[in-house]
């Protein structure tokens, strides 16, 4: 088989360029090679919607079948690329298939961290990464009444409150000393323990796991350091991902937190192969210009624009105000910028409302905001991180006066 551009990875960024790259105009052939057997779908929902059993799946493929089709791009599902030859142009799926291109575009996003604890690899413990993960936790929900989730992060939460609102006794283990540590202040932890609490959800922070409880070869609970048993007739890990980069690295690219390293332009160190979404480890002008990776749609989708529009003949830089959702209960946060690195966190509005925002500065500027069913607060402060943050106090803490207000126009 021989393509014009190969995308590795039928996920957000794999879909987005695909799609991108006809918007701009390209005749060329291109094909999408993912590892599921799905076509392109939206995995927020997996954690959502689709585990609650309210969405169907149809509703969130990307497109309908026949749409790739017509747009002349080839679907190619269940082609894991295992390996890549940058000088001759080739890549290599599992299945033996080897495929010559001119453009390859990275975007094989991550695969969920296993448990480092004895019986952490046991099989029937879960994660939430595919469609697959969920239909599998969904065949065991009507016989599981105790749920242990490990991880309180995003993921982590939304299955909690899910399942919770199912009826289920749910135990949430955080090995940090406050939920979402990693990516929020501590004013937005207290926040949602307080509000997971409420619903009933058994939350443990600073736990640590001894060993997964096996039975008959199945995980049956989770052992605490200290000689605590959990009893558990489904585990859920949400821990982390591990980016998808290996038969990169293997073919020689830069690798950096794990992903692969990109440009401005989302190139790796190859010729010829771009990278987007979660594997692509990229310099950020608002995380003061350090190299992270971001794990969100937004960046996925930007990426993969900037990954097709340099193919195009139409480059231009990432340079994307970073933004994030998650819904739990009747709570829509909103995350506009990057707040690690603030040195002060202000509250605009009152958490016991629930409608309020926390906002991040660094040096006088805001730099993130974290938003509570507080959408205007997000959409004005998202254009205020994009404009440098300047302002002042008396309107951030002021939940009527509006965040940014656009210069008027001259003339
Ligand atoms: C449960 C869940 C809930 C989420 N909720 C939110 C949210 O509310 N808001 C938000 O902004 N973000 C959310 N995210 C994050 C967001 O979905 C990801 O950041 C986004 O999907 C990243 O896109 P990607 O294309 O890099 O990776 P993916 O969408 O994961 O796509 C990668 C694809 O590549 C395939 N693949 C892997 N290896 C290979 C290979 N070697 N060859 C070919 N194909 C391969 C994978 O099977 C996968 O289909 C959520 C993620 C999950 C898992």
């Amino acid at each position: 088989m021989n393509i014009d551009v190969l995308i590795a990875g039928a996920g957000h960024a794999g879909a987005q360029a695909a799609l991108m790259l006809r918007k701009l105009g390209y005749a060329g052939a291109v094909a999408l090679a993912g590892a599921e057997a799905d076509p392109p779908y939206e995995r927020p929902p997996l954690s959502k919607a689709y585990l609650a059993g309210e969405e169907p799946f149809e509703r969130m493929m990307m497109r309908p079948k026949e749409a790739w089709a017509e747009l002349n791009i080839d679907l190619l599902p269940g082609r894991k690329i295992v390996s890549v030859d940058p000088t001759a142009h080739e890549a290599r799926c599992e299945d033996g298939e080897r495929i010559t291109y001119g453009k390859m575009i990275w975007a094989a996003g991550g695969t969920p961290r296993r448990l480092p604890a004895p019986g952490g690899d046991l099989a029937g413990i879960h994660v939430i990464r595919t469609r697959a993960d969920v239909d599998a936790i969904r065949a065991g929900l009507d016989s599981a009444g105790n749920i242990v989730i490990i991880g309180g992060g995003y993921i982590g939460l939304e299955a909690a409150s899910v399942l919770v609102c199912m009826g289920k006794r749910v135990v949430v283990l955080e090995a940090q000393e406050r939920l979402l540590a990693r990516v929020a202040g501590p004013a937005l932890s207290a926040f949602y323990e307080k509000e997971h609490r409420g619903r009933g959800v058994d939350i443990r922070l600073g736990a640590k796991i001894e060993a997964i409880i096996e039975k008959g070869g199945r995980p049956a609970g989770v052992r605490l350091a200290g000689g605590a048993d959990l009893p558990a007739d489904l585990v859920i890990a949400g821990i982390g991902i591990a980016p998808e980069v290996e038969p990169l690295i293997a073919a020689g690219a830069e690798e950096a937190l794990g992903g692969v390293k990109v440009d401005q332009f989302c190139r790796t160190s190859l010729p010829d192969i771009y990278a987007a979404g979660d594997c692509a480890a990229h310099a950020n002008r608002y995380a003061g210009g350090a190299v992270i990776r971001l794990e969100s749609v937004q960046n996925a989708h930007d990426q993969a624009a900037v990954a097709a529009a340099s193919i195009a003949g139409a480059a231009k830089p990432y340079d994307a105000v970073p933004w994030f959702w998650s819904d739990q209960y009747d709570l829509k946060l909103q995350t506009a910028g990057l707040s690690s690195g603030y040195d002060r966190a202000v509250l605009r509005g009152d958490p016991d409302s629930r409608s309020f925002s926390v906002v991040y500065l660094k040096d006088g500027r805001v730099i993130a905001l974290d938003c509570v069913n507080a959408t205007r607060d997000y959409a004005q402060g998202r254009r205020l991180v994009a404009a440098g943050g300047a302002c002042d106090h008396e309107t951030i803490v002021d939940p009527g006066a509006p965040l940014f207000k656009p210069a008027a126009r001259k003339g």
